[in-house]
């Protein structure tokens, strides 16, 4: 007979684990299936930025969900920590995103034109930004100066996430999920290597792997992959105080276990022809990009070329076309969500994808939350072939 969860959640990456861990809060019986290990996927090879700035997030619902999301953080840190007893390394900081390129100035003027009514940021001369961090570049024109955003150890988040909801009687179970059991257009469960599990939800949270599950949706679920790298390093001299980040040179981290996160490499870095190397290329860490992201860490910070390398992190994101998350039920089918397509922001969107994925069942996925409707799967219907190079090469993180 098969095991019987109200909600069955496939990928233990920081999505599942958010889903679960809220439904789990609700008392809902919950089983949270993993094919690998928790945090397998692209989410330990995540920054950890959860920053409002960036083109990712486009003006209306959007924002607001990356708002929501990042005023989630300092409760749910707390909640989880003492849940667990796990130190996520979060920290809370001024950030500056600077502009070492008049394309850069362009850029990020353009986007403070309408992010400024949302968060608190002033544009500042060289001059000031030399100011408070003095080893930065000569070179650099200028800088948005955001009052706060924030920063964490995305696997520990993701490990914090699964083993709060355990704690609060969810199951995580090591299966990988071959397929879906329904009947009619009702999902009722998953098939896996070892036995059905059957429940009245199954929430397809598999990052980039979620596509195999168009099949048996009969709807499209159209994720790719898009690589990206990042290093740690170590570096003798004081700690950065304020989070850095630039269009085109990507992110520079002290992080609070006190390695200097750089990087990552993302859609400008590839080719057209390099954006897809296949699944086993995803994890494999490429000199290209070490020495590339060495040399813009450089510079933007010149003394760290006395800096030497801890580790080099190579991951994919599940990239969806438009670059927005999917979220939400399938047009035609009854008794499952998806979580995915989280692209750039998955670590940062966690919290409030589980959030907004719990209310919807808890509401016996009658109503779609207004939270929930610019994420909607409905926008994919009759998509024949995604265009995931042109979505991949558009990435700026
Ligand atoms: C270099 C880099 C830097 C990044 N920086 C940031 C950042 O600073 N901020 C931010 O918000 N985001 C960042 N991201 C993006 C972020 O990592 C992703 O958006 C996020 O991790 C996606 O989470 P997920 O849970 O959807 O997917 P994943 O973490 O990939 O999890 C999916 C899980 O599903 C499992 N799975 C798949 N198929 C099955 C199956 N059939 N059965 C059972 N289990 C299955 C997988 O094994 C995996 O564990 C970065 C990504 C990279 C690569």
């Amino acid at each position: 007979m098969a095991e019987n969860y109200d909600v069955v959640v496939v990928g233990a990456g920081v999505v599942g684990c958010s889903v679960a861990y809220y439904l789990a809060k609700e008392g809902i019986k919950v089983g949270l299936l993993e094919r690998e290990s928790i945090g397998s996927g692209s989410s330990t090879h995540a920054t950890g930025f959860i920053s409002l700035l960036g083109t990712e997030f486009t003006p209306g619902p959007s924002f607001q969900f990356g708002l929501d999301s990042y005023r989630e953080f300092p409760s749910l840190v707390q909640e989880l920590e003492s849940a667990t007893g796990m130190d996520l390394l979060y920290q809370r900081r001024p950030s500056l995103r600077l502009a070492l390129e008049q394309s850069e100035e362009d850029l990020i003027k353009e986007l403070m034109t309408w992010q400024k009514e949302h968060v608190a940021m002033r544009w500042i001369s060289a001059d000031e930004v030399h100011e408070i961090e003095p080893r930065l570049t000569p070179s650099l024109i200028g800088a948005v100066y955001e009052d706060e955003s924030a920063q964490l150890d995305s696997y520990r988040l993701n490990l914090s996430l699964a083993t709060g909801a355990e704690k609060l009687g969810g199951e995580t179970i090591f299966r990988k999920v071959t397929g879906l059991l329904s009947e009619g257009d009702r999902i009722t469960g998953v098939r896996t290597e070892s036995g059905d599990l059957s429940c009245g939800t199954v929430v397809i949270a598999a990052g980039l792997w979620s596509p195999p599950f168009q099949r048996d949706l009969g709807f499209p679920v159209p994720v790719g992959a898009l690589k990206g790298e990042r290093l740690l390093l170590k570096y003798d001299g004081d700690p950065l105080q304020v989070l850095i980040s630039s269009p085109k040179r990507g992110h520079m981290i002290s992080r609070l276990d006190g390695f200097l996160s750089v990087g990552s490499t993302g859609g400008r870095d590839y080719d057209n022809d390099q954006l897809y190397q296949g699944e086993d290329m995803d994890r494999v860490p490429t000199e290209m990009a070490r020495v590339e992201i060495m040399q813009r860490a450089i510079d933007v910070f010149p003394d760290l070329e006395n800096a030497s390398l801890v580790e080099q992190l190579a991951g994919s994101r599940p990239l969806s076309p438009d670059r927005v998350p999917i979220i939400g039920p399938v047009p035609g089918k009854q008794g499952v969500v998806l979580a995915t397509g989280h692209t750039t922001k998955g670590i940062h969107l966690g919290p409030i994808t589980g959030k907004v994925v719990t209310e919807y069942i808890r509401g016996g996925c009658k109503t779609v939350p207004t939270a929930m409707e610019p994420f909607l799967p409905s926008r994919f219907a009759g998509l024949d072939q995604a265009d995931f190079q042109t979505a991949g090469l558009d990435v700026d993180e």
